[in-house]
């Protein structure tokens, strides 16, 4: 008898301690009170607490004026969400380098010998596609110049040579033979032009470009082959000096486009099956960190899983391609990734954006009546790509802050700050 009494009186205390200690002032007497108690109790002003504007961050409710809250149509600072049940994703952690994207780099070589007399671009620089790099004179551009014109010249002169001898065939003035005679001479000429044009094509130049060089005013002039880039993306190797010679197929300039980048990432023999089965149903979601950008997640897809093991460290490299617009990853980083898997597993969780925490304890906030969000605290299970698994303190469709949380956060620990009820 008297056992149960102490018991009692125990529970007693400790179910009333959280309302009347002075020091408490943090926002989390709404977890020994009833959501119906929270709107009826009366505040040392003597009017609801839930309405006093010094007392109502006590029990952990702000109040949340409707023009701060994203509709449809309209962006605002706090975004209220269902919580539903997702499935449970599992995640795999790797590690790796941030190398260039080959696919998107581009090695120039000039096609031709010649001495550099331009340079238009330098180390680190954007380049656009189709814009002039560098420019070389070239003797062998000369020639072939010179064998193009030649060839203009003679097949536009037997062309009217022909001609003529039509017309006089059809007059009867010439023998038939002197016209077969003059178009072997055209076609013969009309060739060679054809075969001097391929030599300027196979020399990087374009009929633009061909037509340019080979116009009748520029006769005499020194033959400069204007080198282009072939795609957009910053020069990030040059190896070009003006007045150097340089030969046909030296790599003189690479071009990188870096709005994309691949990371290699190592995998363990053990966690491979599960990978590749994986990767079966689907492209492999993979989430990347560099350590420059600590609060910063950079999204990717796993687009090859290598065919050979690595002797020494036991692992298999995969490829992800990163969308790297920003230009904020750059090649030779190290980084961390989580391959994210599916599965099948129902499971309550919430954005990431959603959970907050304060001394150790995680809470959410939680629509209560109309414009009051309520701290309600939470257990955190796994760890997600996007959220964070609930074990305990949240209920499927209970409607909380997805964003914006860190708002109302400040909003209900603002007592403890002091500006709360401090007589
Ligand atoms: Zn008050």
């Amino acid at each position: 008898m008297k056992h149960a009494t102490i018991t009692l009186f125990a529970l007693a205390a400790f179910a009333s301690a959280p309302l009347f200690a002075e020091d408490k002032h943090d926002g989390a007497e709404h977890q020994t009170r009833t959501e119906a108690e929270l709107f009826t109790a009366t505040c040392e002003h003597k009017i609801p607490q839930y309405t006093c504007d010094e007392c109502r961050y006590e029990l952990g409710l702000v109040k949340l004026d409707p023009s701060l809250i994203t509709a449809p149509g309209k962006a605002g600072l706090v975004k209220i969400l269902p919580v539903t049940r997702q499935n449970a994703q599992s995640l795999l952690p790797l590690h790796g380098e941030i190398v260039l994207n080959d696919a998107a780099l581009t090695h120039i070589s000039p096609r031709v010998a010649g001495t550099v007399r331009t340079i238009k671009t330098a180390l680190g620089q954007t380049v656009k596609k189709d814009g002039v790099l560098f420019e070389l004179e070239s003797p062998e551009l000369g020639l072939a110049i010179g064998a193009y014109r030649k060839n203009k010249t003679l097949a536009a002169l037997t062309l009217k040579n022909l001609e003529r001898e039509k017309s006089l065939v059809a007059q009867k003035l010439s023998p038939e033979a002197d016209m077969v005679d003059a178009q072997m001479k055209y076609d013969e000429y009309r060739v060679e032009l054809e075969s001097a044009g391929n030599a300027l094509a196979v020399m990087g130049l374009d009929a633009k470009a061909i037509a340019a060089l080979t116009a009748d005013g520029q006769s005499g002039k020194p033959s400069v082959l204007p080198v282009q880039a072939p795609q957009s993306g910053i020069v990030i190797e040059k190896h070009l000096n003006l007045g150097e010679t340089v030969e046909r197929g030296k790599d003189v300039l690479t071009v990188a486009d870096l709005s994309s980048v691949w990371v290699w990432l190592e995998v363990y023999e053990n966690d491979l099956p599960a990978l590749t089965a994986e990767a079966k149903k689907g492209a492999l979601r993979v989430q990347v960190k560099v350590s420059s950008l600590p609060e910063r997640t950079f999204e990717g897809t796993i687009d090859l899983i290598g065919a050979t093991m690595d002797e020494d460290t036991r692992t298999v490299k995969i490829r992800a391609v990163l969308g790297n617009a920003e230009g904020l990853l750059r090649p030779g980083m190290f980084c961390a990734a989580n391959v994210v898997f599916e599965t099948p597993e129902k499971v309550i969780a919430v954005p990431k954006s959603a959970l907050m925490s304060d001394e150790g304890k995680h809470f959410v906030f939680r629509m209560v009546r109309d414009g009051f969000a309520l701290r309600t605290d939470v257990e955190p299970g796994r760890d997600f790509a996007d959220s964070v698994e609930i074990t305990r303190g949240l209920k499927e469709g209970a409607q909380i802050a997805t964003e914006g949380a860190f708002v109302l956060k400040s909003d209900v620990l603002r007592a403890k700050m002091g500006a709360g009820c401090a007589d």
